[in-house]
């Protein structure tokens, strides 16, 4: 059942959403990103530089751990495929998987392989995303609340139509998990290997999966930063709950992951939300916007103001000052990801010790938990050299 007034839907509060009746759909040109091409509170000198120096061959960089010369090689070489396929359309106007989505495919096969009933399709799908190397996938159905008004194009700076067909009424969405090491260097050039990696792998795994479901006869569409906002479809496909510091928070792989979708008019079996504790234990923790250098991060209770036109109206949560946050970025030069590395939910979740802790995260000896947490010296930095002259 839904409210069309309030844009509330029923299934919102499993999901955890509290939608207001002054909810807006977001438009692309807002999200701080896009803003720092065009907005001149955003837009610098400063940013374009911090752009170059993902994209162009390394002329500056700096002595001190974590900033050197191989840092920085190595942090571009993780992006380097998510930023070939970003390009390759370029000259079109387009630069698939952050601002448009991929139109990097084959053909619909003309002859449909039929499926037994959605949840097999599903549990296909689902295989099918793993063996590309999705760390974790779920699905949902398609939500026009979270689906960009328009687009904003980079390069010719004018918005855009949306240009996801109607009729793809299922969305598959993935988690690629992000370097754990990697993660514990921030704030480090080195650390932003753990993003590059995380979006090259994102573009491989989106588009395999579409084009498997497009070589059956259905249409498929891959997308990772454009055409919607990915968390709200993250949390309906069951992949994790909403934090303080403004992500997804996994249980496999805490706030390490980054996501992508594929739109698709294959009828699949959908996932229900989880929860696991994470508000609960957000409600009591302040290590991300404690330790957030700009302050960008709520250390009050869930809200519906917002700091600026890039945060989404209308909905009841912790929100980030992605002005400041992206400022920072820029003046150190290189992506920051603190509130990842101090998240108590940023753990090697292989180990026994870290998955005992994330039970009691989600019990009412959270405080516990969380004092261990800080006691033992987790989210502490490593410091980047010794990613590099470790053995083994
Ligand atoms: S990425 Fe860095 S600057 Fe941005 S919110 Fe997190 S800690 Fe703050
Ligand atoms: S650091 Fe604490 S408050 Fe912030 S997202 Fe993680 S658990 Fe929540």
């Amino acid at each position: 059942m839904s409210d069309e007034r309030s844009g509330f839907r029923s299934s919102d509060e499993r999901a955890g959403f509290e939608i207001t009746p002054e909810f807006e759909r977001f438009n692309q040109k807002y999200d701080v990103f896009r803003r720092s091409w065009w907005d001149e509170r955003v837009k610098s000198d400063k940013s374009a530089l911090f752009y170059r120096t993902y994209r162009e061959a390394l002329e500056s960089w700096r002595k001190a751990d974590g900033f050197t010369q191989k840092d920085y090689a190595l942090r571009n070489a993780a992006w380097h495929v998510s930023d070939i396929f970003t390009e390759l359309k370029e000259s079109e106007d387009r630069r698939e998987g952050f601002t448009d989505a991929f139109t990097l495919q084959r053909e619909v096969a003309s002859e449909r392989t039929e499926f037994e009933s959605p949840e097999v399709a599903a549990r296909e799908m689902k295989r099918v995303a793993k063996a590309f190397g999705a760390s974790l996938v779920g699905i949902t159905e398609l939500d026009e609340r979270w689906m960009y008004t328009s687009k904003f194009s980079d390069i010719s700076l004018t918005e855009k139509p949306n240009d996801i067909p109607a009729g793809l009424d299922w969305v598959v969405v993935t988690a690629q998990q992000m370097d754990y090491d990697w993660i514990r260097t921030v704030p480090s050039a080195l650390s932003g290997a753990a993003t590059g990696l995380g979006y090259s792998h994102d573009a491989l795994v989106v588009l395999s999966t579409a084009q498997y479901i497009r070589n059956l006869g259905y249409n498929a569409i891959a997308s990772m930063n454009d055409s919607s906002l990915a968390v709200p479809y993250a949390i309906k496909a069951g992949l994790g709950e909403y934090s303080r510091l403004g992500l997804l928070i996994t249980k496999e792989f805490g706030p390490r992951v980054r996501l992508g979708k594929i739109f698709t008019d294959l009828p699949l079996a959908t996932d229900a939300p989880i929860r696991f504790g994470v508000k609960e234990f957000c409600d009591i923790c302040r290590r991300c916007s404690d330790a957030c250098p700009v302050k960008a991060i709520s250390a009050g209770e869930p809200t519906t103001e917002v700091h600026n036109e890039s945060n989404l109206r209308g909905v009841r949560k912790w929100s980030i000052d992605g002005e400041r946050c992206f400022d920072y970025w820029v003046k150190q030069n290189s992506d920051c990801a603190i509130c990842l590395r101090v998240c108590p939910y940023n753990k090697d979740f292989s180990r026994w010790w870290a998955r005992a802790g994330r039970v009691l995260a989600g019990t009412p000896l959270r405080r516990l938990m969380l004092w261990l947490d800080k006691r033992l010296g987790f989210g502490e930095r490593w410091k980047p050299r010794e990613w590099w002259t470790r053995t083994g």
